[in-house]
């Protein structure tokens, strides 16, 4: 029997995403408003998107650590002191629920507090805001560039790549041994 061509096509926009995890922000910004465009997913209930700001104690880097995924679609990013989770087709009251599974200690332990999108549009509109953000460490950056490249890195004419500058070191091979 003959299948209309487009059947692939229909499967493969119901497949969850096949990415989960750690993705930098411009990734992270571009799966989640994919995702948001798919009309075959339910309305206002693709799934949470969540940002957490650490405690004062712990960097977002320490919490990327304790952070384990494990559904498909489940993705994160940070962006300065906030580690922002997206949550695939979880329901609004089951946030608990899925931060108790993903982080490796008590999610109220880790965070001094939380934002929470559900709306597809407010998801969106969030999206569409921090991927157009500077991370401060790469605004600390211009001091060392000429002007007309801060222009553009501020601007978002040009996407920088995210490059510290090497700096030189002394190996000091003749100095004394400790
Ligand atoms: P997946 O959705 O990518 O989930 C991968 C693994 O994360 C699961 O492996 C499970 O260990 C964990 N996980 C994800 N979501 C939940 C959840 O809501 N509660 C709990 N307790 N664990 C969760 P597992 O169980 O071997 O499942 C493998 C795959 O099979 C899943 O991949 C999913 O595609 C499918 N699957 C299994 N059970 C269900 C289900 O009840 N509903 C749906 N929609 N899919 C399921
Ligand atoms: P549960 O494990 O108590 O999870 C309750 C709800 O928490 C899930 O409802 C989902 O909305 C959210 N949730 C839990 N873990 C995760 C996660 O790792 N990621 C995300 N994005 N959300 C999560 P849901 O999906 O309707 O599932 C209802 C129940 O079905 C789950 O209760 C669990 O018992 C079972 N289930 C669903 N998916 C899986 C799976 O992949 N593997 C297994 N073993 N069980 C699953």
């Amino acid at each position: 029997r003959h299948v209309p061509g487009n059947l692939d096509a229909l499967i493969s926009a119901l497949q969850p995403l096949q990415q989960k995890g750690y993705l930098r922000l411009d990734a992270f910004c571009l799966a989640v408003s994919q995702l948001m465009s798919n009309t075959l997913l339910p309305e206002n209930d693709k799934g949470l998107l969540v940002a957490l700001r650490p405690v004062p104690e712990l960097k977002t880097e320490q919490i990327l650590t304790l952070c384990k995924p494990r559904r498909y679609g489940d993705l994160v990013t940070t962006l300065d002191d906030r580690v922002y989770l997206f949550l695939s087709s979880c329901r609004f009251n089951d946030l608990d629920t899925a931060l108790t599974f993903i982080f490796s200690l008590p999610h109220d332990q880790l965070f001094a507090n939380r934002v929470l999108w559900f709306e597809d549009h407010q998801i969106l509109a969030e999206v569409g805001k921090i991927k157009n953000v500077v991370p401060d460490s790469l605004r600390e950056m211009p001091l060392l560039m000429e002007s007309t490249t801060v222009e553009k890195i501020t601007t978002g004419a040009t996407r920088m790549p995210l490059r510290r500058i090497p700096q030189p070191v002394s190996l000091n091979l003749e100095g004394k041994r400790r």
